[in-house]
C-alpha cells in the first residue's frame, strides 16, 4: 500500500490520516513487519491493526554470492511462483559498501526476447506492488549498519510496463522520502519497448529514470530479437521516447545488448547513432551474458569497444556495462526459475543470423 492508501485504511479504523504516515515509515522506512513493535502507535490502534491487517514479508528461499560480491536472491511467493533479484556491488575506493539492487516485477516474462533466459520461462504471474517493493526491503534488512543501496533498477524478471499499476506503485513507494529507499532519479525502470505506455509511466512516477531496450537499429533485426517490435516498431518507439516528459537535465537510457555477428558491427553503431539523433539520451552497451542452449555468442572486448567508439564519434554518450555475477547466473538476461524452465519444453529459438 502507498502512503495515501494507508491513510485511507487508518481512516476506516477510526484513526486520523497522519497515522498512515507513521505506518508507512514503520513498514517501508524501518522495514518493520510486526505491529506490536511499532511503539509510537497506541496499544489500541496496534490491536486493531493486528485484527485487520498483516504486513507481508519475504525471506529468501535461496541466496548465493559470486566472487565479485554480487548476491542473487531467489524468493518464493504466494502460490509457489519464484522470482529472483540481485544485489550488485558498486565501485568504491574506500568507505562502507554501496550497492545497486535489481528487482523483478513479474514471475517469468511473456515478452520472449531471444537472448534472455527469463523469456524462456513464459509469464507465470504478475507481482503485486508489495511483492516488488519487499524484494528490496528484505535485501536491505541484510545490510551492515553503514552499507547503503545507492540505486534501484527494475531490470530483473518481467516487463514492468506490462504490470503497470503495481510497478508504478512500487517505484513510488521505494522512491518516497519516508521509505528510506532511493530518490526517484536513482531509480530506473527498464522497458523492452511498450511504446504506448512510456509517457504514462513517466507521469505516474515523476522523475523516475527510464531505460529503453533497443538492441538493434533496424526493424528486421530487432523483430527477431525482441518480438514486441512487431507491435511497436522502432519508429513508434523512438517517437514515444522523443515525446517523453523528461525533467531538465535528464536523459533516456537506451540499452543495447551486443550479440556477436548479429548487431555488433560498426555499421550497426552508425545506424543506431543516426536513429537516436535529436533524442536526449545515453547508450548503455551490454555484451551478451551467455546461458546454455542459446544461439548467440558474446563479442570480444575489442569489438565492444569499437562499437562504443563509433557511437561516441557520432556524438553520443555511450558506456559499457560490466557483467556482474556471471558464474551464479545473476547478470542481465540470466535470471530464471530452473524448475519452471525444466518443466517447459525447451524450445530454443531459431538461430538469428546477422541480416536475416
Ligand atoms: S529481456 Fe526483459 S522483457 Fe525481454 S524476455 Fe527478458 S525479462 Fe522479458
Amino acid at each position: 500500500m502507498e502512503e495515501t492508501e494507508l491513510a485511507a485504511f487508518c481512516g476506516e479504523l477510526g484513526e486520523p490520516p497522519y497515522r498512515g504516515r507513521q505506518l508507512f515509515a514503520w513498514i517501508y522506512g524501518r522495514g518493520e513487519c510486526a505491529f506490536e513493535r511499532m511503539t509510537d502507535l497506541s496499544k489500541e490502534f496496534r490491536r486493531k491493526l493486528s485484527e485487520r491487517a498483516r504486513v507481508g514479508f519475504l525471506a529468501p528461499a535461496r541466496s548465493e554470492e559470486a566472487g565479485d560480491g554480487t548476491r542473487k536472491y531467489a524468493w518464493e511467493l504466494a502460490g509457489g511462483a519464484r522470482v529472483e533479484s540481485v544485489k550488485i556491488p558498486m565501485p568504491r575506493a574506500e568507505g562502507p559498501a554501496r550497492w545497486a539492487f535489481c528487482l523483478s516485477t513479474q514471475a517469468g516474462c511473456a515478452m520472449g526476447c531471444a537472448f534472455c533466459l527469463t523469456g524462456r520461462m513464459g509469464l507465470v504471474r504478475d507481482l503485486s506492488a508489495g511483492e516488488i517493493a519487499e524484494q528490496f526491503l528484505a535485501a536491505r534488512r541484510g545490510l551492515g549498519p553503514e552499507e547503503r543501496f545507492h540505486n534501484i533498477v527494475f531490470m530483473g524478471m518481467g516487463e514492468p510496463l506490462e504490470n503497470f499499476g503495481p510497478s508504478a506503485a512500487a517505484a513510488r513507494i521505494l522512491s518516497h522520502p519516508r521509505a528510506g529507499g532511493v530518490s526517484a532519479r536513482r531509480l530506473t525502470v527498464s522497458t523492452v519497448g511498450v511504446a504506448s505506455r512510456l509517457a504514462e509511466f513517466a507521469r505516474a512516477v515523476p522523475g523516475v529514470g527510464l531505460a529503453v531496450s533497443l538492441h538493434a537499429a533496424d526493424d528486421a533485426t530487432r523483430g527477431r530479437l525482441v518480438p514486441v517490435n512487431r507491435k511497436w516498431g522502432l519508429d513508434a518507439l523512438l517517437r514515444a521516447c522523443r515525446e517523453l516528459p523528461l525533467p531538465e537535465r535528464r536523459r533516456v537510457t537506451f540499452e543495447y545488448v551486443l550479440l556477436q555477428g548479429v548487431n555488433d558491427a560498426p555499421g550497426d553503431a552508425r545506424r543506431l547513432a543516426a536513429r537516436l539523433r535529436g533524442i536526449r539520451c545515453k547508450v548503455n552497451l551490454l555484451p551478451w551474458n551467455p546461458f546454455p542452449g542459446a544461439p548467440f555468442e558474446r563479442p570480444s572486448p575489442e569489438r565492444v569497444e569499437a562499437f562504443r567508439r563509433e557511437l561516441v564519434r557520432a556524438g553520443l554518450t555511450a558506456t559499457v556495462r560490466q557483467s556482474k555475477g556471471l558464474p551464479i547466473r545473476a547478470a542481465c538476461g540470466q535470471l530464471a526459475d530452473d524448475e519452471r524452465l525444466a518443466g517447459r519444453a525447451r524450445k530454443a529459438p531459431a538461430p538469428v543470423s546477422a541480416r536475416g
